[in-house]
């Protein structure tokens, strides 16, 4: 698999690195996304309805893979355990790119996802944990809380699709629940602000740790 994307929810994925995703789709590398909760304790849905509509999302990404895990939603904890599943994850699919949260969130889930997945990705190098993998890079998406980005992804060719994804979310950015509900018009302004900063009209934010190598600068 060329890129793998990991989400607390089901849905965070779609919402940081969608546009991602389709691009990535359209120059003909393979995706998919793992979610590490069903995302259960939605005050907006059961599990079952979250379950279909990723499973409407993930068509719409064409993606090669979704699949969930069995963390528990509100209580995922970057724990060894937690790194040695996910490092398997990794392992099976053997990732060029990963996509993780970045650490910083309001929610717990989105921060403990970012800190397990950074361990699992060491973790899945070590041999006397089984057969190594190493990937090419590990890219951290933007959720709630703003970061500056080492790059923007320019999605402007790929951003209403990502609009038709978000929209199979209907329990969650469907709903009258504070925050919930301005999920879809704040994607369309952030991704325009974001487009803006490097003069497009649609952009996704990205972080990496440590620099990203630029090999020709007058043609990046
Ligand atoms: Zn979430």
């Amino acid at each position: 698999m060329d890129v793998l994307a990991f989400s607390p929810h089901p849905d965070d994925a779609e919402l940081g690195t969608g546009g991602f995703l389709l691009e990535m789709r359209k120059k003909g590398y393979t995706t998919g996304i793992v979610d590490l909760t069903a995302g259960e304790l939605s005050s907006a849905a059961t599990a079952e309805i979250r379950a279909a509509e990723s499973e409407e999302a993930s068509r719409l990404l064409d993606l090669e893979v979704r699949e969930t895990m069995n963390f528990r939603d509100g209580s995922l904890t970057d724990s060894f355990d937690s790194r040695l599943q996910v490092a398997e994850i990794i392992r099976r699919y053997k990732p060029r790119v990963v996509l993780a949260p970045y650490h910083e969130d309001r929610h717990p889930d989105h921060v403990a996802c970012s800190l397990t997945v950074k361990s699992a990705v060491l973790y899945a190098r070590l041999k006397k944990l089984g057969e190594p993998h190493y990937l090419t890079h590990l890219y951290y998406y933007m959720l709630n809380t703003p970061f500056a980005p080492t790059f923007i992804m320019d999605i402007s060719h790929s951003f209403e699709k990502k609009m038709e994804v978000l929209s199979c979310y209907r329990s969650q950015f469907g709903a009258e629940i504070p925050l919930l509900k301005d999920y879809i018009p704040h994607a369309r302004t952030k991704a325009s602000y974001y487009g803006s900063l490097v003069s497009v009209a649609y952009g996704e934010p990205f972080g990496i740790e440590g620099f990203l190598k630029v090999s020709d600068p007058v043609n990046p």
